[in-house]
């Protein structure tokens, strides 16, 4: 079954809790304290794997959860952090956060991508020992780790989609240009699931093509197959079109090519505007009367019109080298854009749980919390207005009245998440 759709949940693994502990050795009365620092928790990566065509494991496993960091011991003994838990998948999956719908990552590349961060340890009280507090009690809890309900949305990576009514002979075209073995057969809807072909000009150009379900009327609005497949076709930079010029199966091409347009048009405007080479197909059974009348039609709309025989593979070697010369003035295939979230989207995700924590060590102001580290990892230092915004966050917050009540001074340093600043009226 080709699946190209699934909806998971997936959950980064929370960081160990530091350690409360205090050293203990033989005739040393009270030793100070030694407790460590809790593993991170593990992230959850994304990887594409080749060796996937479809999200069909997705639809029996559908919660997937890193482990958690180990908790900190004594000694210092730091916890061991959770290993990443990778989830491959194949190429060509975007990934969108469920309730937003906005893009996260697509898996187009061999680059893995971290999707849910794992929470950072707590510290163990070993780091709060001062001179005037020695014998610290606690530790800190480790942070979560972040959670996500996404969907996994396969839309495959080809230069060029074919595109026609069932039956015009989209596979046997596929079949007889590259090494695809699709199902052929003079029924409709033979092709159930997209297939991939990849067509060698030469030694160095070639490029993949997919033959996909074939559309009918109404497909965009869900009517029957077709719909689903589209967004195959959404990355393609050219369209093959192809139609049956005989007219075997007494459709009018030229109607044919109007209808498909149509359910391009309704799917997206980016469909609609794709560069497409019309083939005339099935030339062997129809007249030259047939041909010429398609022809002009088609040439008259400015597009360019190629005349094969998939079946007999006449023509269909000067139609891939059009194609392969055409690819070479197009824009590279469509990969699209993460769209993190904004600074202020974190914050007001967060903003419910504004609670903080400040403590003073040697003079430098600790603050911690959990809802602060996604938007301090959102916020570029070097960037003004980004600053600008941080410190917004941290007086609305009430972080910055907290330091003065503290007697925060000018120049003092303040700590947060290991980043370091001076701190300025
Ligand atoms: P698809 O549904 O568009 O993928 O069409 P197929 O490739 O499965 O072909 C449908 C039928 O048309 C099959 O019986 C093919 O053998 C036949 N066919 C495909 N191309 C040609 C052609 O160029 N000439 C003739 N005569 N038959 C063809
Ligand atoms: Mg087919």
């Amino acid at each position: 079954m080709f699946v190209d759709k699934a909806r998971i949940k997936i959950k980064a693994g929370d960081g160990g809790d530091g350690a409360v502990s205090f050293h203990r050795e033989k005739y040393v009365a009270a030793g100070g304290p030694d407790g460590g620092d809790g593993g991170s928790g593990g992230n959850v990566v994304f990887q594409v794997d080749d060796n996937f065509s479809t999200l069909i494991d997705f639809r029996y496993k559908r919660k997937y959860i890193a482990q958690n960091g180990e908790n900190g011991g004594s000694k210092r003994c730091t916890g061991k952090s959770a290993p990443d838990l990778v989830i491959r998948v194949p190429r060509g999956t975007v990934i969108r956060e469920a309730d937003t719908g906005r893009i996260m990552a697509d898996m187009s590349d061999d680059e893995p991508k971290i999707l849910a961060k794992g929470g950072r340890g707590g510290k163990g009280n070993s780091n709060f020992a001062t001179s005037t507090r020695q014998i610290p009690r606690f530790a800190k809890p480790g942070f979560p780790g972040e959670s996500f309900d996404v969907t996994l949305e396969l839309k495959l990576l080809a230069d060029v989609g074919l595109v026609g009514f069932p039956n015009v002979g989209k596979s046997t075209l596929i079949s007889v240009v590259s090494a695809a073995k699709p199902k052929i057969a003079n029924y409709h809807f033979t092709t159930l699931t997209p297939v991939l072909g990849v067509v060698r000009l030469d030694e160095e150009r070639s490029f993949v093509m997919a033959d996909i379900p074939g559309l009918i009327e109404g497909a965009s609005e869900g009517i029957g197959l077709g719909h689903e497949f589209l967004r195959h076709v959404e990355r393609c930079r050219l369209i093959l079109h192809v139609l049956d010029v005989s007219g075997i199966e007494g459709r009018d091409p030229i109607d044919d090519f109007e209808k498909i347009n149509k359910e391009l048009a309704n799917f997206s405007e980016a469909l609609a505007e794709c560069p497409q080479i019309v083939v005339a197909n099935k030339s062997d059974m129809a007249t030259p009367e047939q041909i010429a009348a398609l022809q002009e039609y088609i040439e008259g709309l400015g597009l360019q019109f190629f005349t094969i025989s998939a079946a007999t593979t006449q023509g269909t070697g000067a139609l891939m080298d059009a194609v392969g010369y055409k690819l070479s003035e197009l824009p590279p295939v469509k990969v699209f854009e993460a769209q993190p979230l904004s600074p202020e989207e974190w914050e007001s995700r967060f903003a419910s749980k504004q609670e903080f924590e400040v403590e003073v060590e040697d003079g430098i102001y600790y603050v911690s919390a959990v809802w602060l580290e996604p938007v301090l990892r959102t916020v570029n230092m070097e960037d003004y207005s980004s600053l600008q915004y941080f410190q917004r966050v941290l007086r609305s917050s009430g972080i910055i009245d907290k330091l003065e009540e503290m007697g925060i001074e000018e120049g003092d340093t303040v700590n947060i998440f290991g980043f370091e600043f001076d701190y300025i009226r």
